[in-house]
């Protein structure tokens, strides 16, 4: 199951952040050299393992980039982000034409990547997680109602969610404090407060809105690419021992508030045309507004890492519900989608031991260890492990991207 971390394309020398990728994020110039009002957050786009400054890049866009998050590019809608787009890569390639091939374009616009510091891309508006693998669904299912069927009745008529807290959304690197709260053991009488014993992952896909809709209104599953700017990696931390005892009847509340992480980079929906495949074949019949269009899944392949360790390689292109099933349930009681709204996956698991994206999963409830590269064993998290998600997809270009990757490390629970 262990196996070291590889790079998708080792030929590719801009690693999988090349011409045909172009995610966005904010950043902020620490160097030493960083001239005056440099530490003034903009947007940058990523390019190899450097930064370009596209305010000071891209004159003409300069009042939607010159900004401490993406919400104005986000708001401005599909033409504006093809335009954009379109201008960026314009600047890359010409640089790039002055360069040696293969060579990193050397540019004042382009900052190396260990010269800034990325904080939040966007303002979190509403955050909704969804559960659309049926292999995780299933596996949890066996796991919390060994009784009853894995799936309920509704999983496969509707993307079953709920929503999550905005304001406990962290960019990649934020240190993850240990959360506490009650919990009950099923032989236990009473509940017991604690630091939680059962810290766990989920790795997921986000996607995340640009365009808005009005109040009252549906938005329609074949629109999603007028909505949704772009995804990220997603770990929806998660306490698996407060979960069972407060999420009957109402759903995840504390056991996930915490806090949820996401990457720094968010890759726009135009850089995985390619990525594009049809979502599994549906076993029982949707209800028309569910009609997606086909093809809105996407091949995207994660890893997840322990300590160094990949531990699990979960397949996003397995998963029965399509982002624009998720958009288009959101919205079908006529809720309104706000530029950045933040709308996850649920954890993508595959349909093996080594492709499911918890570790709940992994160790089989905490029954059955898993042993890492340096031969430490876990089921769940311990205080210092570091868990980082990355993930690859085709590009356009025929080669392969990578998303910009989340990662985090456990802290002690806090005394008060
Ligand atoms: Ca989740």
């Amino acid at each position: 199951m262990t196996a070291p971390r590889q790079l998708a394309e080792p030929s590719d020398p801009l690693q999988g952040f090349g011409i045909d990728h172009l995610p966005y994020g904010i950043f902020a110039d620490s160097g030493p050299g960083s001239a005056d009002g440099a530490d003034v957050p903009r947007v940058g786009v990523r390019y190899g393992d450097r930064v370009l400054d596209t305010p000071a890049a891209l004159p003409r866009w300069r009042e939607l980039l010159l900004q401490p998050t993406l919400n104005a590019l986000l708001a401005a809608g599909p033409d504006t982000w093809a335009a954009v787009r379109a201008d960026v890569t314009e600047v890359l390639a010409s640089t790039a034409r002055t360069e040696p091939a293969g060579a990193q374009p050397d540019s004042p616009l382009l900052l190396p990547l260990s010269q800034v510091t990325l904080r939040m891309p966007f303002e979190v508006a509403d955050y909704v997680d969804f559960y659309a693998s049926e292999h995780h669904a299933t596996n949890l299912g066996r796991l919390f109602r060994p009784d009853s069927a894995p799936l309920l009745p509704n999983w496969k008529h509707l993307p079953i969610g709920y929503h999550g807290r905005a304001g406990t959304v962290v960019p990649s690197g934020t240190p993850i404090r240990r959360p506490r709260g009650q919990s009950k053991a099923p032989d236990a009488d009473a509940p017991s407060f604690g630091p939680s014993r059962r810290l766990d992952i989920e790795a997921e896909i986000g996607f995340v809105v640009g365009v808005g809709s009005e109040q009252g209104t549906s938005v329609p599953a074949t629109d999603l690419a007028e909505h949704v700017f772009g995804v990220c990696l997603v770990n929806d931390w998660s306490a698996r021992d407060l979960q069972p005892w407060e999420q009957p009847p109402l759903g995840p509340f504390l056991a996930k508030s915490f806090a949820t992480s996401i990457s720094a980079w968010i890759t726009p929906l135009a850089a995985l045309a390619a990525a594009r495949v049809p979502a599994p074949a549906r076993t029982v019949p949707v209800l028309e507004y569910l009609a997606d269009g086909g093809d809105w899944g996407l091949d995207i392949a994660i890893e997840v890492d322990l300590n160094g360790t990949v531990v699990s390689r979960p397949p996003f292109a397995g998963m029965y519900w399509t982002a624009a099933q998720m958009m288009a349930h959101l919205t079908i009681n006529g809720a309104s989608l706000r530029t950045g709204d933040l709308f996850a996956s649920g954890t993508v698991s595959g349909p093996t031991p080594d492709t499911v994206g918890s570790f709940i999963e992994l160790s089989q409830g905490g029954r059955h260890p898993i042993t890492l590269a340096d031969g430490a064993t876990r089921t769940f998290l311990q205080d210092g492990d570091t868990v980082t998600l990355t993930a690859t997809a085709p590009s356009t270009g025929g080669g392969t991207l990578r998303l910009g990757e989340v990662t985090g490390t456990v802290l002690p629970s806090a005394s008060r």
